[in-house]
Formats: C-alpha cells, sequence, structure tokens
C-alpha cells in the first residue's frame, strides 16, 4: 500500500487525508527511505540542492503570553530576562549580509506595547537601508495587529512567520491558557497574507494526545491557506513548564521517535506543497547533531545559524537541549557551511532565496 501511495506522489498526483496518514504512520526503515527519497526527488526538480541560510537574532525573552511548552512563557520565574536594543539586533543583521547570508530572522518572546513595537520598525528600516534591500527580512513576533504588521512591511521586512501549533482546536486549547486562541492565529494569518508578506506558519509534531490523522490534517490546512514557506518541528519538553513538568524528559529511544516523526512531516509536506520553502528547524539538532541535515535530505531547503550573541544563548531556551548556546556566529556559519557541503548541497550564499511560491502565486 506504502508503495502504491509513493508511486502516486512521486508522479505529482493529489493524495487523500487518508493517504498522508499512512505516510505518517510508517515505521519500517525502508519504507521510511523510500519516502525520504520521493520527497528529495520532490524537493529536487521543485527547489533545488541549495539551501538557504536565515541568519536567527533571538532578540528579546520578555514575553506577554504563557504557552504551556515554551520555556521562556511570562510564568517562568527561572528565565534571566534580557532585551537587545536596536544598535545589538542592527549589528548581528549586518554580520548576517557581510558574512554572505541573504536573509536574517528577527524573533523574540511576544510583545505587543508601542516601544517595542516601534524599535522594530526602525530597527527593520536600518537593516533594510544598509543592506540596500537586498536582504532578506524575516520577522517571528508573534501576535501583531494588522497595523502593525502593514508598519513593519512598510519599513521592510518581507516575510512573518507565525506558527499554528497544531490545527486541532481541542489540542490547542489543551497546550495553551484560556485566553490564547487558534482563532486570533488565523486571523493573523489571514491579515498577514493581505498585507504582502510572503507567509509561513507550522505546527510541533510529537505533543502528547496528538495523532497521525491531526498531523495530516494539519499539512492540508497548510495547503488550503496556500502558504508560502513551512517552520515546523518536534515538540521538546522544557522542564520549567507546566507540560514538561508532567513528563521525564526524552529517553535516547524517545528522542529517535521525535526525530523520525519530524523528518516525515517536512517530507510529506514536500511531497504535497512542493515548491515552497521548508525550514530544517534547529529542534531537530537538539534530538540528534546531525538532525538538521538530515532535514535537509527529506526535503527542507532553509536553514536558521544562529547569529545571537553567545552570551544571550543559553537564556532564550524555547526547549531543554537546545543545540549551539556556547558557541558564536562565526562558528555556526562555518559548522553548518560544512554540514551542508558534506551532503551533496550548495548554500545559497548572497541569494535572497525567496519562495518560489509565493512568486508563482504573485505572477498569476
Ligand atoms: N513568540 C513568537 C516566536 C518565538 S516562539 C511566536 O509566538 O511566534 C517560536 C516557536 O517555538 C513557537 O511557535 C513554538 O512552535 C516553538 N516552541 C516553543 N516551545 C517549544 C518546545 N518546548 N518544543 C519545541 N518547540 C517549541
Amino acid at each position: 500500500m506504502i508503495n502504491d501511495i509513493l508511486k502516486r506522489a512521486k508522479a505529482e498526483e493529489p493524495l487523500s487525508l487518508d493517504d498522508l496518514e499512512a505516510l505518517l504512520s510508517i515505521t519500517a526503515p525502508e519504507e521510511l527511505q523510500a519516502l525520504y527519497n520521493v520527497a528529495y526527488t520532490i524537493k529536487d526538480q521543485h527547489v533545488g540542492r541549495v539551501a538557504y541560510f536565515r541568519g536567527l537574532i533571538e532578540c528579546s525573552n520578555l514575553c506577554i503570553k504563557d504557552c504551556y511548552y515554551c520555556g521562556i512563557r511570562r510564568s517562568n520565574e527561572n528565565v534571566d530576562r534580557f532585551q537587545m536594543d536596536e544598535e545589538e539586533i542592527f549589528k548581528e543583521a549586518l554580520w548576517a549580509y557581510e558574512a554572505e547570508y541573504g536573509s536574517c530572522v528577527i524573533q523574540s518572546g511576544e510583545r505587543q506595547d508601542e516601544v517595542y513595537i516601534s524599535m522594530i520598525e526602525r530597527v527593520v528600516k536600518r537593516i533594510s537601508k544598509a543592506t540596500k534591500g537586498e536582504m532578506g527580512i524575516t520577522l517571528s513576533l508573534g501576535e501583531q495587529s494588522e497595523e502593525v504588521y502593514n508598519r513593519w512591511k512598510t519599513a521592510g521586512a518581507h516575510r512573518y512567520l507565525l506558527r499554528i501549533e497544531t490545527t486541532n482546536p481541542e489540542l490547542f486549547a489543551k497546550i495553551h491558557p484560556e485566553d490564547h486562541s487558534i482563532e486570533v492565529r488565523k486571523k493573523c494569518l489571514a491579515a498577514l497574507r493581505r498585507t504582502g508578506y510572503q507567509v509561513g506558519t507550522g505546527v510541533m509534531m510529537g505533543l502528547p494526545g496528538q495523532t497521525m490523522e491531526d498531523l495530516a490534517k494539519d499539512i492540508l490546512f497548510l495547503k488550503d491557506i496556500d502558504i508560502d514557506m513551512v517552520g515546523m518541528g518536534p515538540y521538546i519538553p522544557h522542564s520549567d513548564t507546566p507540560m514538561g513538568k508532567e513528563v521525564p524528559a526524552y529517553t535516547d529511544k524517545e528522542k529517535k521517535s521525535a526525530l523520525t516523526l519530524g523528518l516525515k512531516m517536512i517530507a510529506v509536506t514536500r511531497i504535497v506543497l512542493k515548491d515552497i520553502n521548508i525550514a530544517a528547524a534547529t529542534a531537530l539538532q537538539a534530538l540528534e547533531y546531525t538532525g538538521r541535515e538530515q532535514g535537509l535530505k527529506c526535503g527542507a531547503n532553509v536553514i536558521m545559524p544562529n547569529l545571537t550573541e553567545t552570551e544571550f544563548r543559553p537564556k532564550y531556551q524555547l526547549y531543554d537541549d537546545k543545540p549551539c548556546i556556547d558557541e558564536n556566529s562565526a562558528m555556526c556559519r562555518g559548522c553548518l557551511s560544512g554540514r551542508i557541503k558534506g551532503i551533496g548541497e550548495e548554500v545559497g550564499f548572497n541569494e535572497r532565496g525567496d519562495s518560489p511560491h509565493f512568486k508563482s502565486r504573485n505572477s498569476k
């Protein structure tokens, strides 16, 4: 049966919900490899064997939200809170530009106050001007009003990443406090689309109680909203969170199966969505050292080397065992470039690497 589905996948025939669920449920090693191979062929045909770098600036761990899974949630008193100033963010973005990264990502906990909003607006403008509008600027700054999304877009940002986390409303309600709403997330995604960003979303895989059917539906949701980019990753418990306290840290066996699920999701998403950008999330590497390269081999084409100053890295731990926290930007550049060459791919230095899907959507 799997063979038949993969044959249809390779022929680029549409797959049903049941087909996706069957692919996500694969456990046999030879079937897994066959799935990854089909996804890689489709990646090769639609986006090529190039990995694009997005230098990641984790500019603040202050957060007004209280997500039950996240290490920097408002109620976690063990977090040493920090906020980079405008100069620091600018300096890191410029470092990325000079290091020939085509794009940067500015990410933080969520803040909706005007001081923060206008600081981001100013720094985006500065980065845009200093890089002659050449460098791609992605924001990952949570839920905001359409007006704020507009201001940041006008300042020079190109892309926005806001994960839906899960499209199952009951599961969403279980992993968030009552005042966090899946409907608000959906409205934000619609507002981002109207504003003209390349829009990215994604989910966490392996949440307690999540089924393969949930994940298959998540992929169909990405298709339904005609997404341009996907950033998704395995859920990894953080010991200082309500969800992390309920379970012991992952055993090696659990790490392996969380990684496999992450890779299967990337592969099936590539098979269904073909010409979008898919990130190999850093969380893959928290599970296994080569997790991110494995993500590229299963269909991802974007990787996010960390640009955050080493001093801040231990303070931005969304989950336990986050990798590279004692390294610096230059080390991450060298290490990741070498590892990408090692799997026979090129790094798209000095290229923005916009989502081909976004381009074709806009040329219609
Ligand atoms: N505040 C911003 C961006 C920072 S959080 C926002 O909400 O968009 C970025 C992502 O990290 C979240 O969307 C979530 O999917 C992921 N994340 C948080 N805690 C995690 C955990 N314990 N394991 C894996 N991923 C996690």
